[in-house]
């Protein structure tokens, strides 16, 4: 058995990527696992009741586990039968509580189009009509978040064991086909193309942003991989630059791409 579990901050795009990578021949997406015990979650995706794949009888092994010693993702890969169960709980603490997974991506998106997203929620600004401009009071405080998480995900990251790998949103959309590829030879898996056309197939999955099935066709995302570049016409051209400018931000990333070296 196999984990992977992606690293990365609030809508980085691990929805996205872990939705690809569960099309990989015996390959289960668990999502944001920690929800199962959190939040009382299940599969919201497939609309089934019971999900094939996270049924009644998993959960209820996965509810009444004893995590400090039985083993989060062997119950999982007992239940599913999957040889490589990819996780999004993204935060270390989670990763610290099921197992930290022998394999981790630490996947980051555009600072500029991440950070705007995390404003866009936290601050409440309705774009639905007309782009708003994100104050730079709100920007600032959406850098230090930025910041303030990844040094915790930096910090943890250096300790792991585990393989590194660091994989940037944009390069796996503009790039899917090899990422994937690449991302398969790295895990020893069998790469399958027809993985990367994820809304063809039927995906299970616990929690996650948006449900793939309910989209719409005039959503971005619709039936395709495609650069979010929302933030461009809401958030300020000298914010925009401060960000892109930002020794703190790349200085960090530069760090976590050190352990995918070692
Ligand atoms: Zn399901």
């Amino acid at each position: 058995m196999k984990v992977l579990g992606i690293v990365g901050l609030d809508y980085c795009g691990s929805t996205i990527v872990s939705n690809v990578l569960s099309g990989l021949p015996g390959t289960v997406n668990v999502g944001e696992s920690h929800w199962i015990l959190d939040r009382n979650l299940r599969c919201k995706e497939c609309g089934k009741a019971p999900c094939p794949v996270f049924h009644g009888t998993l959960l209820d092994k996965l509810k009444s586990a004893d995590i400090e010693n039985d083993s989060w993702w062997e119950i999982i890969s007992l239940g599913t039968g999957a040889e490589l169960i990819v996780s999004s709980d993204k935060l270390p603490k989670h990763y610290d509580r099921f197992g930290v997974p022998n394999y981790l991506i630490f996947l980051y998106k555009d600072p500029r189009a991440n950070i705007f997203s995390w404003c866009k929620r936290k601050f409440e600004y309705d774009l639905s009509d007309a782009p708003s401009i994100i104050s730079t009071e709100h920007i600032e405080i959406g850098i230090n978040w930025w910041v303030n998480i990844t040094i915790q995900m930096a910090d943890w990251l250096e300790k792991q064991k585990s393989d590194v790998s660091v994989v940037s949103l944009e390069n796996f959309t503009i790039n899917t086909r090899e990422m994937v590829r690449g991302i398969s030879s790295w895990l020893a898996m069998e790469y399958d193309p027809s993985a990367i056309d994820y809304w063809n197939r039927e995906l299970h999955y616990i929690g996650g942003n948006h449900s793939v099935k309910r989209m719409k066709p005039n959503q971005h995302f619709y039936n395709k991989i495609a650069i979010d570049e929302r933030w461009r016409e809401s958030i300020s051209p000298q914010d925009s630059e401060r960000i892109r400018n930002s020794n703190e931000i790349w200085a960090l990333i530069d760090r976590i791409k050190e352990f995918s070296e070692r």
